[in-house]
């Protein structure tokens, strides 16, 4: 069998050494256009900020330790540029040398990710005008401020990457100002709860915009003057925009797959496509939302490489399944942890779904035990059913473990009040004798 693989970072990556577990005779191929293969996304804005210093930790394997250890030819700065579903055949360019090439298969996976959003904005093209989606992307930003020290920067977007960008320019003491066209930051939040990661914001000294649009852009003299719709431009030495992301399906749509939600993959639970033997996984497809069982896109790295795996498993004769995502997250705010699981109120509201929730401030750990910092807990049920739907916490200590025990109750199909009943890990460093998740149940 020969498996050929587009994309070799988080899902491509996955997918490529489950198959070689699996299967030890199977050819495996994997084509990445950018320099780099499995690389860790997630910690490139750790970089910029000087926390990671190497620039060879942000890649956890090369092309030679991936063959060494795996027996999977990594092609790096190989694009793919057409599939051909009739002749089983995937035509590439080598982005080195220009050639092209024709590579054959017997399986194909498609793991390219997505895309930064580029809105077509005056200016948008500047070379000061910064997005971070790969390496080259990271090395690119960080080579500039390390030239150019620019005394200020405005990142345009307030999600994860947006946030984890000011945060780390601001380290380097770069005066940062973050603007974002919703009234809040981070959509998985209710705003009620963003209004601690906004203050966490300003604490820090990062000037915050709010239900602020930026228009375009201008290069001057001696910086980049920043248009905004409701109020006076802004002049700053550099510009990180993110304000999203979009499935990259181009080559998806050109072979005929069909698709779904922002042009994304739609797969079934077998991260199988609409033509047989191509299957797709993470950033670029349509997966159902656990709560909700309505197709949404998660752009994450956990349900990526899950994802891998499952069409690692069903390409080797196996029967794996996805059986949905939740969009558990978790974030660095400063010294604060910000996470969420499941839905948020909003979108229960929007979907009609009758809700009540319970929003309460215990401490991490025992109160008399030093160090304890207060958390808030916003938990979402449904009102007849008692189901847990969903469930934001924001804090300095031990948030990110009470979020994960509630993203297992929730796949658990734990009701709100079984919540009290939870043994959970118990001495007065770590929690209390009724630990927060506790609390939350009664
Ligand atoms: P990717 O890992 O993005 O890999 C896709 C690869 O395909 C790319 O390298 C691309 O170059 C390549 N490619 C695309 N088209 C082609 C083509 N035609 N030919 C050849 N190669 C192609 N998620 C979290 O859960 N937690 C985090 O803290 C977190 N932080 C993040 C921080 C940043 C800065 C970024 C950018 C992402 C972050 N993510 C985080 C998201 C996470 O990295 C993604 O969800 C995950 O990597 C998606 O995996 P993927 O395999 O679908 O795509």
């Amino acid at each position: 069998m020969k498996v050929v693989i587009i994309g070799g970072v988080a899902g491509g990556a996955t997918a490529a050494a489950r198959i070689r577990r699996l299967d030890e005779q199977a050819e495996i191929v994997v084509f990445e256009r950018s320099g780099f293969i499995s690389y860790a996304n997630c910690g490139l804005p750790y970089y910029i900020g000087g926390t990671i210093e190497d620039e060879n930790d942000l890649t956890l394997q090369t092309p030679e330790s991936f063959w060494k250890r795996f027996r999977v030819k990594m092609n790096v700065h190989h694009e793919a540029t057409a599939i051909h579903p009739d002749s089983k055949t995937v035509t590439v360019k080598n982005l080195e040398n220009g050639k092209i090439l024709t590579e054959s298969y017997d399986k194909l996976v498609l793991s390219p990710g997505a895309k930064p959003i580029k809105p077509g904005f005056d200016g948008i093209d500047s070379d000061k005008i910064f997005a971070l989606r790969t390496v080259e992307d990271t090395l690119r930003l960080k080579k500039y401020t390390d030239e150019h020290h620019p005394k200020s920067a405005v990142v345009v977007g307030g999600g994860f990457i947006g946030i984890e960008v000011a945060e780390n320019l601001r380290e380097l003491g770069i005066d940062v100002t973050l603007v974002e066209a919703a009234d809040q930051l981070m959509a998985p939040f209710d705003r009620d709860m963003a209004s601690f990661i906004h203050a966490e914001i300003r604490k820090n000294s990062i000037h915050l915009m709010l239900d602020t649009m930026v228009e375009g852009f201008a290069d001057t003299d001696c910086g980049i003057d920043v248009k905004l719709k409701s109020a006076p431009t802004l002049h700053t030495d550099m510009i990180v925009m993110a304000i999203g992301v979009a499935p990259e399906t181009t080559l998806a749509k050109e072979a005929g797959l069909e698709l779904g939600i922002k042009s994304s993959i739609v797969v079934n639970d077998k991260m199988e496509t609409s033509i047989p033997d191509i299957y797709a996984v993470g950033d670029a497809v349509q997966i159902k939302n656990f709560v909700t069982d309505t197709d949404t896109l998660i752009s994450l790295a956990g349900p990526a490489n899950k994802q891998g795996r499952i069409a690692a498993d069903n390409i080797c004769g196996g029967d794996s399944h996805y059986t949905g995502g939740q969009g558990s997250s978790v974030i660095k705010i400063f010294d604060m942890t910000a996470a969420a699981t499941g839905i948020n109120e909003k979108t229960a509201k929007s979907l009609g779904i009758a809700t009540d929730k319970v929003i309460l401030s215990p401490m991490s750990h025992a109160g008399y035990y030093p160090g304890g910092k207060m958390m808030t807990m916003k938990v979402l049920l449904e009102k007849e059913s008692y189901r847990i739907l969903g469930a934001q916490i924001v804090g300095f200590d031990g948030v990110d473990k009470r979020i994960d025990v509630l993203a297992t109750a929730i796949r658990a199909g734990i009701k709100a009040y079984e919540l009290t009943e939870l043994d959970l890990a118990y001495a007065p460093p770590y929690s209390s004798a009724k630990d927060p998740v506790n609390m939350a149940g009664y």
